[in-house]
């Protein structure tokens, strides 16, 4: 049983190859699962090279939905979406979400205030501010997210770290109040295997996230965050490794946003 829970496609304007590439390469790969994961219209923001726009979205659940059909005995194929959270979107979000049938909804913060601050072309603005502070707004905003119950998994849930521009302070009470939120919630979250393409190098989130969350009983699942067929399931070795190392013996699958735990392979 392996599965990658976090892949995108072509519709959002920043990724390539084809969704049934994408399938193919899990099928390579001897995944049970796959779950497409395209980044949900922005609201905020009209860029082509960042989502697909509100009109797209029926053509992205019927294309997802006839490879679900198209693969059936080879491989499942879950309909995921990644939904921003930005507050004055939310009610936006909620529409969208509610009107198609998706399996689960990764919940990610990309933009606080108005810089979308994983973005390399805005990395600048980094040397403008109070990094302990971001961090901290950062995983309060996640908590804000999680709150909400529009969401089934934090994505990528320290993005912040992206360019190695890393906090000075110990962050454990900032994870433990934003897993406590999750678990209140049933809220899981993703290792993504992304962190490790990037300037920072590393998994999101660090070992010590995964560790407290392994400790408080918070369920995991698995994401590469690929943006091309050849990036989906890719590091999964490390981040097995990395599960089991925190005390992870199952992670989670969803199906019609229903969580259900299975032994890792
Ligand atoms: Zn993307
Ligand atoms: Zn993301």
């Amino acid at each position: 049983m392996m599965f990658d829970y976090h892949v995108h496609t072509p519709m959002c304007g920043h990724a390539s190859g084809t969704m049934e590439e994408a399938v193919q390469s899990a099928v390579r790969k001897g995944f049970s699962e796959i779950g497409i994961a395209d980044h949900l219209p922005l609201l905020y923001m009209d860029d082509p090279t960042l989502s697909m726009r509100p009109e797209d979205l029926p053509l992205y659940i019927d294309t997802v939905l006839g490879l679900k059909d198209r693969f059936q005995g080879q491989i499942e194929v879950r309909l995921g979406i990644e939904a921003d959270y930005y507050p004055p979107t939310l009610g936006e979000v909620e529409r969208m979400l509610d009107a198609h049938p998706f399996d689960y909804v990764i919940g990610s913060v990309h933009i606080l205030g108005d810089w979308i601050f994983d973005d390399p072309r805005e990395e600048e603005r980094y040397e403008d501010i109070d990094i302990d502070e971001f961090y901290i707004a950062y995983l309060e905003a996640e908590k804000e997210m999680v709150a909400t119950g529009l969401y089934d998994i934090v994505g990528h849930a320290d993005l912040v770290k992206k360019f190695d521009r890393r906090a000075s302070i110990d962050l454990t009470p900032h994870y433990r109040e934003l897993l406590s939120e999750m678990k209140r919630m049933g809220v899981c979250f993703e290792v993504n295997t992304a962190g490790l393409r990037w300037p920072v190098g590393e998994i999101y989130p660090e070992p010590d996230f995964v560790r407290l969350a392994a400790e408080m009983g918070v369920p995991v699942t698995l994401g590469s965050d690929s943006h091309c067929p050849e990036d989906v399931g890719r590091d999964f070795d490390l981040a097995l490794e990395l599960l089991r190392a925190s005390g992870y013996g199952e992670a989670a699958n969803f199906k019609g946003r229903k969580i259900k735990l299975v032994p890792l392979a």
